[in-house]
Order: C-alpha cells, then sequence, then structure tokens
C-alpha cells in the first residue's frame, strides 16, 4: 500500500473504535511505525511504504483501535516541552499538570536554590520539568522523586537519564559555579513519607484522586489501561482525597518554615482538599483552574506559628 492509503485505513479504523482523535493518530502512529519526520512523510505520501512498515502499521492500529492509549503505544509524550518516557507503568502526563508545575516555579521563583519533594512522581514528569525550568533560569534544585511503585520509579530514572543525565556537560551551572546534573536527584521507592527524611522548602505532588467508583466511567484509554494504583484515590475513604489528607497531615513535618506545598487536584475536591489545609494551619491557601476552567491546583504555605 502507499502511505496516504495507509492513513486512510488507519483513520477509519481508529473513526469506527469511536476515538475523536482518529486523523492526529493515524498520522502520528505512521510517522512512529515508520520512523519517519512530518516532512519526508509529506513528500512521500504517494510513495509504495515497505511491508515491515505497514505490518507494523497495522498492528499499532489495531492495538489503537482497543482503545489502548497511544502515549503508551509510542512510548513517550511530551510535558513542558520534555520528550518523556512512558509505560503502562505509569500515569501518562497531563496538559494540566504543567500548569501545577507553573504555579510551584512562580512560587519558588525567589529561591535561587531549592529543595523539593515531587511525591507519588510516576513518570518524573512533575519533578524533572520543575528542575529543568529552574535550570533555564540558572536556580539549582536538591530534588527528592518519590514513589511507592519501583516499577514506576524505573520510567522515572530513565526520564532522569535521558533528560538530565548529560546536563552537567551542557548548560547546568549553579550560583557558586557547581555544576549540576543527576547527582542532585534522589528517587526513592517510599509510600508517601515512609522512606523520606529532611526538610523541603516545597512539597508538590500529583497525587492518585479519583473516586473508586468513577474509574469505570472514565474514558477506556485510562480505565482500562492506565495503572489503577495512580489513579485511584480512595484507598480506604469513599471521598477520593485519601492521599490528601496523609500528605497535608505530615507535610508539616517535612516542610522548611516559609515551606510551600503544591497540589493537583480533582476538579469538585476543592473544598474537601482546602478543608484539610486549613484543618493542618496552612495560610495562603489558594485554588486556581486549570485549561478548561476547572479548579485543579492548590497552593498553600507552612504557617511556621501553628
Ligand atoms: N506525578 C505524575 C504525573 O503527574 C504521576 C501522578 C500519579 O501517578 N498519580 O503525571
Amino acid at each position: 500500500m502507499r502511505y496516504f492509503e495507509l492513513i486512510n485505513y488507519g483513520k477509519e479504523k481508529l473513526a469506527a473504535a469511536d476515538i475523536d482523535t482518529f486523523s492526529y493518530d493515524a498520522r502520528e502512529l505512521l510517522l512512529y511505525a515508520s520512523g519517519m519526520t512530518t516532512e519526508t512523510l509529506l513528500s512521500s505520501v504517494r510513495d509504495e511504504c515497505p511491508s515491515e512498515t505497514e505490518e507494523k502499521y497495522r498492528l499499532c492500529i489495531k492495538r489503537r483501535s482497543e482503545r489502548y492509549p497511544l502515549q503508551y503505544i509510542m512510548g513517550y509524550t511530551y510535558f513542558m516541552g520534555y520528550k518523556m518516557k512512558v509505560s503502562p507503568d505509569v500515569l501518562i502526563p497531563r496538559p494540566e499538570t504543567e500548569e501545577v508545575v507553573l504555579a510551584a516555579l512562580k512560587l519558588t521563583d525567589k529561591n535561587n536554590s531549592l529543595k523539593a519533594l515531587d511525591l507519588c512522581t510516576g513518570s518524573g514528569c512533575i519533578g524533572i520539568s520543575l528542575y529543568l525550568e529552574r535550570l533555564k533560569q540558572r536556580k539549582t534544585t536538591l530534588l527528592t522523586m518519590s514513589d511507592i511503585s519501583e516499577n514506576a520509579l524505573l520510567v522515572a530514572e530513565s526520564n532522569v537519564d535521558s533528560l538530565i543525565g548529560n546536563i552537567d556537560k551542557t548548560l547546568a551551572f549553579s550560583e557558586n559555579g557547581e555544576k549540576s546534573g543527576k547527582s542532585d536527584i534522589t528517587l526513592t521507592a517510599s509510600d508517601l513519607f515512609d522512606n523520606i527524611s529532611g526538610k523541603f522548602d516545597l512539597i508538590i505532588s500529583n497525587p492518585p484522586y479519583i473516586k473508586t467508583g468513577d474509574i469505570e466511567s472514565l474514558m477506556p484509554e485510562v480505565a482500562d489501561y492506565e495503572p489503577r494504583i495512580a489513579l485511584d484515590g480512595d484507598v480506604s475513604n469513599p471521598d477520593g482525597v485519601a492521599f490528601y489528607k496523609e500528605i497535608i497531615r505530615k507535610a508539616g513535618e517535612y516542610l522548611n518554615d516559609d515551606g510551600i506545598i503544591c497540589l493537583e487536584i480533582g476538579h469538585d475536591e476543592r473544598d474537601a482538599v482546602a478543608g484539610i489545609l486549613v484543618d493542618n494551619s496552612f495560610k495562603d491557601i489558594k485554588v486556581s483552574k486549570d485549561i478548561n476552567g476547572l479548579d485543579r491546583i492548590v497552593t498553600a504555605g507552612l504557617n511556621k506559628h501553628k
């Protein structure tokens, strides 16, 4: 088959599987299967596609029409402009989460060096992009990334290696001229704070926050294939906010006096999470909306006079 015929084949199959982004996905998967750039594909659409590529493409289309996420097929996604490896062991980073990082960057703008803890790091998208964005502004970050899942930590580690590992050869210099790089980063297997020690200026987290009963009503891509452990916010409570209770209750012990907490929340969890922050004497509690106009980002400061 020629390339354009294959794209049409892909589009048809994906549309039949009720995938809204059928056109985009069909093209992305052909780029992935062929290893071509968009430009090369555009100039070769009338050429015959090699049979191995065609076979690979048909398999990708089959998998995608089972609603297996595009990002898991390709093995990566982009977050804050960085190419992040993903696998079914980690949640696929969402654009909403970029805004959590942006909020944290703003709040820590004055800290030339920062000790930060990214709890439930998953792919590592939050911690890594925070580190790299601060580095662009010549600010250093001592970053601890933790997750209960060792398989998730392997993905995070691979992202640290590919995005930060070689950085000391390029642009990274801290205030005192010391090189920054991978040694600034610690990856820890930990159930929330269990294996965490020391104090931080920032605790940032996008913990699991979907109510168990709501998971089945999510898109099949999410409900059937993303890790339940990264989604389900119930644990033993029926309200979906169990992780916030645990994180906020203990955060005081792990934050410096002027420490900040920055959390992603479910769109209907604003009052519950703000209430938990109030109960634990946090101040300057601010809830902001995501790109879709939904409550998504909560920031607060530790009240040292509590
Ligand atoms: N921190 C990761 C993310 O934001 C993983 C979050 C999670 O697993 N709940 O994508």
